[in-house]
C-alpha cells in the first residue's frame, strides 16, 4: 500500500522545487502552494520550465501530490462586481496553474454571502462555478472547501456542498469538481469529528472528497471561529484527531497540515511528527 500522505501549506517565495525540498526535510511527503502572493490578484505566467522541474521532483522522490491554494480575497458572492470579476479571473488562473505542475487541485474558499443567505447567492454562485470550469483544462480539479461558517461564509454544512454538487453533477462526475474537509473548520462549525465519516457517507460525499486540511482550533466546538492550532495543542485535541485519523474511509486521502507551527512560522517537523505518531 502506497504510505499516507503528509503535507503542509508552504511558500513557493524560493522556488516551487525549494518548497517540495522544504517538506521532505520536515518528514513530508506532499505540498500545498499560493501560486504568488497571497496578498495581491497580480500574476504573471509560469514558466513551462519551473513547472517541469517540478513534476520531475515528484516524479523521482514519490512525492505528492501538489495542492493550491486558492486566495483568500475570493468571493464569488460578494456584492461588488469588481471583485467577484477578479475571483473568476484568479480562480481560471489557478486551475490553468494546477494542470501546468500535473496538480491535485485548488482549494477554494468559496466567499461569503454577506448576510444575505445560501439560497439568494445560490443560482449566480452555480452560475459562476459553470464558467469557471468551462474556461478551464479538464485535467485541473476546483475544490470547495468547507467553512466554520464565520460572517456567512459559506459552506459550513455539508448538505450546501451537496446541494452546489447536485447543481452540477457531470462536472462532479468528470472529478473536476470536488472538496476539501479542514478539521478545524468542521470542528468550529459544530461536526462531531468522531462521526463525521457516517455523515459524509449520509449525504454521499465521500467519493468527492479528495484532500483533508488537518488542523486543531483555538476554539471550542462550534464556536463558529477560524483559528488553527498545532496538532494536538488546541481543543480538538490528539484523542480526537488520532480517531479521526484512523477512520478507514478516510485513510487513503492526503492530509495537509495549516498550523501556526511550534515556533510560530508556520508547519514545521514537529507536527508532521505528531500527525505519524496518530496513524
Ligand atoms: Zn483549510
Ligand atoms: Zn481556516
Amino acid at each position: 500500500m502506497q504510505q499516507r500522505r503528509i503535507g503542509a501549506h508552504l511558500s513557493v517565495g524560493k522556488g516551487l522545487v525549494s518548497a517540495a525540498k522544504s517538506m521532505v526535510a520536515m518528514g513530508g511527503n506532499a505540498l500545498q502552494i499560493f501560486s504568488g502572493s497571497p496578498r495581491g490578484w497580480a500574476r504573471k505566467p509560469l514558466d513551462q520550465e519551473k513547472a517541469d522541474a517540478l513534476i520531475s521532483y515528484c516524479k523521482d522522490h514519490d512525492f505528492g501530490p501538489v495542492i493550491l491554494h486558492a486566495l483568500y480575497l475570493v468571493n464569488l458572492t460578494g456584492d461588488r462586481d469588481d471583485l467577484i470579476q477578479n475571483s473568476i479571473k484568479s480562480l481560471i488562473y489557478d486551475l490553468h496553474y494546477s494542470a501546468q505542475i500535473h496538480g491535485s487541485g485548488v482549494v477554494v474558499h468559496l466567499g461569503s454571502h454577506l448576510g444575505k443567505g445560501f439560497d439568494a447567492v445560490f443560482d449566480d454562485l452555480v452560475g459562476r462555478l459553470k464558467t469557471i470550469l468551462d474556461a478551464t483544462p479538464k485535467t485541473s480539479t476546483f475544490l470547495i472547501e468547507n467553512s466554520a461558517g464565520q460572517e456567512g461564509k459559506l459552506c459550513s454544512k455539508l448538505e450546501d456542498i451537496r446541494r452546489i454538487f447536485d447543481a452540477l453533477p457531470t462536472y462532479v462526475k468528470d472529478g473536476r469538481l470536488g472538496w476539501c474537509f479542514d478539521t478545524c473548520h468542521g470542528f468550529a462549525a459544530g461536526y462531531d469529528l468522531l462521526t463525521i465519516d457516517a455523515e459524509m457517507q449520509r449525504y454521499q460525499l465521500l467519493n468527492a472528497l479528495k484532500v483533508i486540511h488537518l488542523n486543531d482550533s483555538r476554539d471550542p466546538f462550534a464556536s463558529g471561529r477560524d483559528r488553527h492550532e498545532n496538532i494536538g495543542e488546541g481543543m480538538i485535541g490528539r484523542g480526537i484527531l488520532q480517531k479521526f485519523l484512523q477512520k478507514p474511509l478516510l485513510s487513503r486521502l492526503p492530509l495537509i497540515l495549516e498550523v501556526p507551527g511550534f515556533d510560530g512560522n508556520g508547519p514545521d517537523a514537529k507536527n508532521v511528527e505528531i500527525v505519524k505518531s496518530l496513524l
